[in-house]
């Protein structure tokens, strides 16, 4: 069989001394609700906040309960309402619709390249359709984004950005989440920091961010936030928007702020063991690595690679293989939702029109993840072993 891997694809690191340091202090005093402070002190969150907002060039930053939590007040801040129709991505995951649904708004699907990038011709023929692009990052590839911004504008599209994957990466150099009104990432174990749940909102439109700060659940204290619009912003607005709770709270801040610091050191690693894959799948037929394009300053937490036009059997046996030499890949063109994979016409509330360039794409789609408890060693092997089931198993075919 070949050499087999033993690594754990879903163990993050443990998180770093000076965030159990941070925990304990917040446990011992006990203050865990944001707002809940003594004199004088100023609250993990809104330090947190103001942290995030400077790393990202933001005006304003919310930290809220979770990533879809962001996605689902962004999407209130800036005015979709039931009935509305939200663009998003074809390729993606399930809180992106999931938020989208969950304000009775209705999604439309919008295909996907081969670069794993929004496709811009399909973008084009739907933009009249909705005043809302909710843009999904998925798996940390960004498009064009001055082109897709010089689209949206022209067409009255207000863009919100799905940054759940793209924290701490660009396009020509402005941060990802900082070319839509809002973007919205996500502290979710799995994503580039981890607080186990958390999310957080930043913007530089005053108005939008009086309403995220409402809608989270400010008990009238925003003024106690150090990255929100000033008062004049909320002077009208606190009587308008309604209280759906979803605020982050000290403890779960407190144990991001030390994350944060570390972000771009954190990031450089996973870009070494992405390249030590790609190194590994370069140049093996029948297989094809999305182009990373030169204004993409991307944090590569996850692989893909594809298998275009490959039999469905084929690529299932490529899943099988790679699993029984301890190689964990998911497949966006498996017929059934599994795990986190589903499709775009898996989300049965929604109806979606047939993409068959995005079902090409999604069908010979596989996804790996590269937890940072990988050494460089370990993604070597994991090219190697990847690259003997991918040429075995079209050998066999
Ligand atoms: C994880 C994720 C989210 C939402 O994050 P949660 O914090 O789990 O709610 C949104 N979009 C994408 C693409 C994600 O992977």
């Amino acid at each position: 069989m070949g050499e087999v891997f033993h690594g754990n694809f879903t163990q993050q690191e443990p998180l770093p001394e000076a965030s159990l340091a941070a925990a304990e202090a917040v446990l011992r005093h006990g203050r865990l609700h944001r707002y809940n402070t003594a004199e004088g002190e100023i609250a993990e969150t809104a330090l947190l906040e103001e942290e995030f907002a400077a790393s990202t060039g933001a005006a304003f930053c919310l930290a809220v309960a979770s990533g879809g939590y962001a996605l689902g007040c962004a999407l209130r801040a800036c005015g979709v309402v039931p009935g509305d129709r939200v663009l998003t991505n074809a390729f993606t995951l399930a809180p992106v619709p999931g938020a989208i649904a969950g304000i009775g708004a209705v999604p439309v699907f919008v295909g996907v390249t081969d670069g794993l990038t929004i496709d811009f011709d399909d973008l084009e023929a739907k933009l009249a359709q909705a005043r809302v692009l909710l843009l999904s990052h998925m798996r940390g590839h960004i498009c064009d984004m001055g082109r897709l911004m010089r689209l949206c504008d022209r067409a009255g599209v207000t863009v919100i950005e799905d940054c759940a994957h793209t924290m701490g990466a660009a396009w020509d150099g402005r941060p990802s989440g900082r070319w839509g009104r809002m973007g919205c990432f996500s502290t979710q174990t799995y994503k580039h920091l981890n607080s186990g749940e958390g999310g957080l909102l930043i913007s530089d439109d005053a108005d939008a961010m009086a309403r995220a700060v409402l809608l989270s659940g400010s008990y009238m204290l925003y003024g106690r936030h150090r990255a929100a619009p000033p008062e004049e912003a909320f002077a009208q607005l606190r009587y308008e928007v309604p209280n759906i709770s979803g605020r982050m709270d000290n403890l779960r801040a407190a144990i991001l702020r030390p994350q944060l610091k570390a972000l771009k050191r954190q990031a450089g690693r996973w870009n070494d063991r992405y390249r030590k894959v790609a190194e590994g799948l370069a140049d093996v037929p029948g297989l094809t690595l999305p182009a990373r394009p030169e204004a993409e300053q991307f944090v590569a937490s996850s692989f893909q690679f594809l298998l275009l036009d490959w039999t469905n059997d084929a690529v299932a046996a490529v899943v099988a293989d790679c699993a029984a030499r301890g190689v964990e890949l998911k497949w966006f063109g498996a017929a059934e939702p599994v795990g986190f994979t589903s499709r775009y016409d898996s989300w049965r509330y929604a109806d979606a029109d047939p993409l068959p360039g995005s079902d090409r794409v999604l069908a010979g789609l596989l996804d790996m993840r590269l937890p940072l408890t990988f050494s460089l060693d370990d993604c070597s092997l994991i090219g190697r072993i990847i690259r003997d089931v991918v040429t075995d198993v079209r050998g066999r075919a």
